[in-house]
């Protein structure tokens, strides 16, 4: 073997796994079994106590799992990973090892409405209180930092439009705040942007979105870069303070700079629960496989899409970071040089009416709430995921009557531009 690191095709396909040491089996097998026989009394007690690494209960990990765990570890530039069941599990579980009940988190205002959802109501029932700060105006994260500040959380590409943010400047703010940078990045996956090479701490992503890639299977990883020290202050117990469940351990004083994947795997999954399904591990491993392919075809077919929409007279604008008039494109430029994801919004001439004609005309692309599939998807956000809203929140939100978001799958980009033109009508 040369000694050069591989390269990311290289790792998407192989990182973390290995032909089966007893059957040979070349494809990670699904050990689907919920528990693992001990060696005997004493590996049983050490497994039990932190003192060993190995497999006790697939809730806290599973054989399956952990090749995902490293692959995408791997493919982040991060020192460890834990798989979860979502995205949103993902999230939950990393706040829970940073806040105490009446912390605070800074959230860039614009992220996947789920997550708005989540910060909103479920976080603040936890006594997690969700300060809001505006993605294209820096200033106003470093204005929201009080004391009781415990991290930032932004989308490296963000919902729904596709815009690109500036990871660096954002990661400089809690730099100097002394919190960790949580980035969001299933919109880019690491294929498009790495936030750890840009200063992120802790990577997260909904791995039912492009890095499962088919829309086959709900799955959620945590990444931690290695880079924060989180013995500082006293502000995270968690990872600082002696563990009285494991015979009084320091997880930052034991396991180093990948103590925030540990403390993520046995105190949030240990006592919260949502373990991902070894099934569904190896769907998205299957997917991760051809990352690389996929997302260079969803971006490539995006642009076209854009560039077709945004020379349509039904349209009014269209807002796609790819496309050199865009606001973002500057910074599409260097975070993200091989495209800028697949995920845009578009608005149209004709309004909110125009906006439910088209997603019933449109046959290739489905009508549903989800991004990142093989498949086009599209949604008229206003007439259905943000249809409660009043119109001036609508607007806000980027999802005004006249606004419709797609996703752009890998079918050839010449029909779903036909699809489009007998949808919008000329
Ligand atoms: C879908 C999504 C989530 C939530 O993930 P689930 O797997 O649906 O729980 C979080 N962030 C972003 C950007 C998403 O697109």
């Amino acid at each position: 073997m040369s000694d050069r690191l591989p390269g990311f095709s290289t790792l998407a396909v192989h990182a973390g796994a290995q032909p089966d040491p007893t059957t040979g089996a070349r494809a990670t097998p699904i050990y689907q079994t919920t528990s693992f026989v001990f060696n005997d009394a004493d590996h049983a007690a050490s497994l039990f106590g932190l003192q060993a690494f190995g497999n006790i209960y697939t809730r806290i990990g599973n054989p399956t799992n952990a090749v995902l765990e490293e692959r995408v570890a791997a493919l982040e530039g991060g020192t460890a990973a834990l798989a979860v069941a979502s995205g949103h599990a993902a999230q939950v579980v990393v706040l829970q090892q940073l806040l105490q009940p009446g912390d605070e988190f800074i959230a860039a205002r614009k992220l996947y409405g789920g997550s708005i959802n989540q910060f909103t109501h479920a976080f603040k029932s936890f006594g997690w209180n969700v300060v809001w700060a505006d993605p294209d105006d820096i200033a106003s994260f470093e204005r929201a930092v009080t004391p009781r500040t415990k991290a930032i959380f932004i989308e490296s590409i963000a919902n729904p439009a596709g815009s690109i943010t500036d990871i660096e400047a954002i990661s400089t703010v809690a730099r100097k705040a002394g919190v960790p940078l949580i980035v969001d990045n299933t919109l880019a996956s690491p294929y498009l942007i790495r936030p750890i090479d840009h200063g992120a701490d802790i990577v997260v992503h909904s791995l039912t979105k492009f890095l499962g890639g088919h829309g086959n299977s709900l799955g959620g990883i945590i990444v931690d870069a290695g880079t924060f020290d989180w013995s500082t202050g006293g502000k995270y117990p968690m990872l600082s303070e002696p563990r009285p469940e494991y015979h009084g351990i320091r997880l930052q004083e034991t396991f180093g700079n990948f103590a925030f994947a540990i403390a993520c795997r046995v105190l949030g999954l240990r006592d919260l629960g949502p373990a991902l399904s070894p099934f569904n591990a190896f769907m998205i491993l299957t997917g991760i496989e051809t990352l690389p392919l996929r997302m260079q075809k969803h971006c490539d077919n995006a642009k076209a899409v854009a560039e077709y929409l945004a020379g349509h007279p039904a349209v009014a604008s269209v807002s796609y970071a790819g496309l050199p008039s865009d606001k973002y494109n500057q910074l599409a430029r260097k975070y993200a040089p091989k495209g800028a994801g697949a995920v845009f919004t578009f608005s149209l001439k004709g309004g909110y009416d125009a906006g439910v004609s088209l997603v019933s005309k449109l046959q290739l692309f489905s009508h549903l709430a989800n991004v990142g599939d093989t498949r086009s998807l599209v949604i008229h956000p206003a007439s259905t995921t943000h249809s409660q809203l009043d119109d001036a929140a609508k607007i806000n939100s980027g999802a005004g009557p006249d606004v419709v978001r797609i996703s752009v799958g890998i079918e050839d980009k010449e029909d779903l531009i036909a699809d489009l033109e007998q949808a919008l009508g000329t």
